[in-house]
């Protein structure tokens, strides 16, 4: 058997669908997982499915200590006829190479790491549902397993794909979040890991998340680390303005994660003439607008919700109020356009489903 070819063990007890209880996100796994194991010296090695199930890591592996991991979050989709289309992996893969470098991991094998989606996806298909809106969240990751407590790269790695039906976002239709504009808590600074999909990101946003769900808004806008100014995601997404007749959002300045879905509203924008302008955009930018009624939306964009529009921004102690609290044009259209190409019921003249 050579080094890439993708050894299967199927399981012999497959595990019961959820049947009509509410799938929401993350809770149901399905029958079986990726793996493949990296040595120093060896390199990436052994790539097979397995039955989904527990992994034993020694306690000293790195991971648990220093962090060293990265992940993915990307979506399959059932068509009307039946079939299965992902959307966009090779551009989550690129991005897990990206992270891989920042944190030190050595890279994988991008065509490699794609195929093991496919056939993961292929041999558990009977999980991926059908009621609209309904998908199946891809998750690969990689983590340090080295037993060793001295900070430095580890010397082994395990990278993971699980699979897990999820429920439709928007059940009962999109509904704009109310939003707190975040004064103390940073998620990320320029140099550091924001750029990064790695898990230390999200443990540091949970306090203000947390805070912010306690004065009932759904998430944080947070503002970069030096300034405590400028714009740069909402949540774990990415956050867009309309001001004017310019879609606005934040340049990719090293802190903010290349989102899919915002390169694919990007691209989707422009095709449809509307001017889209990446660069710094400040809080104190956002106020005049609304003051001059020049905001007309506010969404954000990530793979999980596809767009999450913002009816309020709470920014030192006061309720602001956008495109009167109801979803805007863009962020509608978008929604239609991305969600139309994810079920493969409109022409797909990027290429972004295979
Ligand atoms: N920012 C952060 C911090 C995220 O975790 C995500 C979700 N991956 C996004 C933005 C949106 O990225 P994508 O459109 O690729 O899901």
């Amino acid at each position: 058997m050579g080094a890439y070819e993708i050894e299967i063990e199927r399981t012999s007890s497959p595990k019961e669908k959820p049947q009509g209880e509410a799938l929401g996100f993350g809770r149901f796994f399905t029958d079986h997982m990726f793996l493949m194991d990296y040595d120093a010296g060896e390199g990436w090695h052994h790539p097979r499915i397995v039955p989904y199930g527990p992994i034993a890591l020694d306690p000293a592996a790195k991971a648990f200590h220093y962090a060293q991991t990265a992940f993915e979050g990307l979506k399959a989709y059932r068509t009307d006829e039946g079939r299965i289309l992902l959307f966009r992996p090779r551009s989550n893969l690129a991005r897990l190479n990206r992270s891989n470098e920042r944190l030190s991991i050595p890279p994988i094998d991008e065509e490699l790491a794609l195929r093991a989606l496919k056939e993961l996806v292929r041999l558990d298909r009977d999980w991926v549902p059908s009621e609209p809106g309904t998908s199946l969240y891809i998750r690969p990751f990689i983590i340090a397993t080295e037993p060793a407590l001295g900070v430095s790269p580890s010397r082994q790695y395990r990278f993971v794909v699980i699979l897990s039906p999820v429920g439709a976002y928007y059940a009962q239709g999109i509904r704009p979040v109310s939003i707190h504009v975040e004064p103390d808590y940073v998620r990320a600074v320029r140099g550091g890991l924001g750029a990064a999909k790695t898990g230390g990101n999200y443990a540091s946003g949970l306090r203000a998340q947390e805070g912010a769900a306690e004065a009932g808004h759904a998430q944080v806008l947070w503002l970069d680390g030096v300034h405590r100014r400028y714009i740069e995601e909402v949540g774990s997404m990415n956050v867009f303005f309309r001001i004017g007749d310019a879609a606005v959002t934040p340049a990719l300045g090293g802190s903010i994660l290349a989102g899919v879905t915002r390169d694919s509203a990007i691209r989707l924008l422009r095709s449809w003439d509307v001017p889209v302008e990446e660069r710094a955009i400040s809080i104190d930018e956002i106020v005049e607008a609304h003051e001059s009624g020049g905001l007309k939306e506010a969404f954000g964009t990530g793979t999980a919700a596809v767009v999450s529009p913002i009816g309020e921004l709470h920014w030192r102690g006061e309720r602001r109020v956008v495109g009167g609290g109801e979803t805007g044009e863009l962020c509608r259209r978008i929604y239609g356009s991305l969600t139309a190409i994810q079920y493969g019921r409109a022409p797909d003249p990027f290429g972004w489903t295979e």
